[in-house]
């Protein structure tokens, strides 16, 4: 028997969540359940794997499990950007190889088909719109990567735009940076807001149960998955749970547990908006990997990312919280000193799952476990099309990225403890340090 001795617990002030259509969850499960397929992890991954599944194998019930509510967990934590291109931060000109690089752009935007055509066809509340994003600089480094970057998407044959700092005010109000890049194709969203809708809108012989967290795991001709209400037995098992997937008795010793943190403010008034200026819907990424990402939502209010822990105990930590919020303080004045009397409504953190060669895992982790995991960073678009293709390879169909998915995953083993934490927090420090303005 496997203990699954941590599950995640987020904390309580996710904006997102907070702001996004009130929704009634599913109840938690109870007693006895068996079925053919249990999904662990309701998030982009799990809920996309749940809904190919039901259309899949259409005369048998899907079990969809959380620990939490949906929109609560990391999928609704996120920056809300659902990106198509490639970022290999591993490569010179972040695009690397060609071939890795298109098919990447093709599983993106796969990803972003599926989430469009879900919204549209169900009418789900959640402000997706093509917006394109801004990646802006303002140091000398964060230029050259944005050089860098043009010459990847000049390789890629991938329309941009360079907006030179005189002219960015034009488009999102501040002038801070020095320059910006606009790449059309990604597409900003209400994270928890999707989420959320997603889950009111899956096929009806999915059964999702909330708030029930699996703690033990016995593997064999059948799984069984124990919580402290009851169990499920299933024939089938598919983990979609991100980094917490790793305690589930595969793929040990390969992710790193990173929380991020964002602040989302108070809307702005009339007139905020009239002295920030700039377009009325916008998403800036940072060109430094530790910079900000910054945002203005549909209903006018600023949301700061940036800081990162390492938290191997998978726990949210209050004194990060209370350190972060500072820190986007900071980051908020030196971009928006016309906004000198908005404040913050909400700070929350996340849980991201990376890994050392940033590869997530796709497959079959034994004859009846299947698994689509660590998002490394980019999953509202990534779990979205991983946990629908894991879902068609599992029905046996057969399409080349699938092939691509399977020939190019797979995590490292990461270094023992202590060096691990040692290493992973001294490359925070610097990469944070290093960041200077851009965060
Ligand atoms: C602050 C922040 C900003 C980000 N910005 C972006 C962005 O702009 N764009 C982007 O693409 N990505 C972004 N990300 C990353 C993105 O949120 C993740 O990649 C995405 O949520 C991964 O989806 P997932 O479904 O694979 O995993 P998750 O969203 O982590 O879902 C896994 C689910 O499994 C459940 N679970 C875990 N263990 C158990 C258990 N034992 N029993 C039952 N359930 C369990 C959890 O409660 C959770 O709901 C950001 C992340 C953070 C934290």
């Amino acid at each position: 028997m496997i203990k699954v001795t941590v599950t995640p617990k987020d904390d309580a002030m996710c904006g997102w969540y907070h702001t996004a259509p009130a929704r009634q969850a599913r109840p938690a499960h109870t007693g006895e359940k068996n079925t053919r397929w249990a999904v662990v992890g309701a998030g982009f991954t799990g809920l996309a794997a749940a809904r190919q599944l039901a259309l899949n194998f259409p005369d048998e019930e899907i079990v969809l499990i959380d620990a939490q509510e949906v929109g609560f967990g990391t999928s609704g934590r996120n920056a809300g950007f659902a990106i198509d291109l490639p970022h290999d931060i591993g490569a010179d000109d972040y695009i690397g190889d060609i071939d890795i690089a298109r098919s990447t752009l093709k599983l993106n935007r796969l990803g972003q088909g599926i989430l469009h055509a879900l919204v549209e066809k169900h009418g789900i509340d959640c402000h997706m719109r093509p917006s394109g994003k801004y990646q802006a600089a303002v140091e000398n480094r964060g230029i050259a990567v944005l050089d860098a970057y043009r010459r990847g998407l000049d390789k890629l044959g991938e329309p941009y735009e360079v907006i030179a700092g005189k002219d960015l005010p034009d488009h999102i109000g501040t002038t801070f940076y020095r320059q910006g890049l606009f790449t059309p194709g990604t597409m900003l969203l209400q994270p928890s807001a999707l989420v959320k809708g997603l889950a009111d809108s899956l096929p009806s012989n999915v059964t999702l149960y909330e708030n029930t967290a699996i703690t033990d795991v016995d593997y064999g001709d059948k799984v069984v998955l124990r919580h402290p209400r009851g169990r499920i037995v299933t024939d089938k098992l598919v983990l979609a749970n991100n980094a917490f997937g790793a305690r589930f008795g595969y793929l040990q010793h390969t992710v790193l547990p990173m929380y991020l943190y964002a602040s989302l403010s108070r809307p702005l008034t009339e007139a905020e908006q009239a002295q920030l200026g700039g377009k009325a819907f916008w998403g800036v990424i940072p060109a430094d990997p530790f910079g900000s990402t910054v945002r203005r939502t549909h209903d006018n209010r600023i949301l700061m990312r940036n800081s990162f822990s390492f938290n191997p105990d998978q726990q949210s930590r209050p004194h990060c919280l209370e350190r972060f919020l500072h820190k986007h303080r900071l980051s908020f004045e030196r971009r928006f000193p016309m906004l000198p009397d908005v404040g913050f409504d909400y700070t929350w953190s996340g849980s991201l799952a990376l890994t050392q060669n940033h590869k997530g895992f796709f497959g079959q982790l034994a004859p009846n476990v299947y698994g689509a995991l660590f998002c490394n960073g980019l999953g509202v678009t990534r779990g979205t099309v991983t946990g629908t293709l894991l879902a068609d390879m599992i029905a046996g169909k057969r399409h080349e990225l699938i092939d691509f998915l399977l020939s190019t995953s797979g995590p490292n083993t990461l270094p023992p403890e202590p060096f691990l934490s040692i290493g992973v927090n001294a490359t925070l420090w610097w990469g944070q340090r290093k960041a200077g303005q851009e965060s």
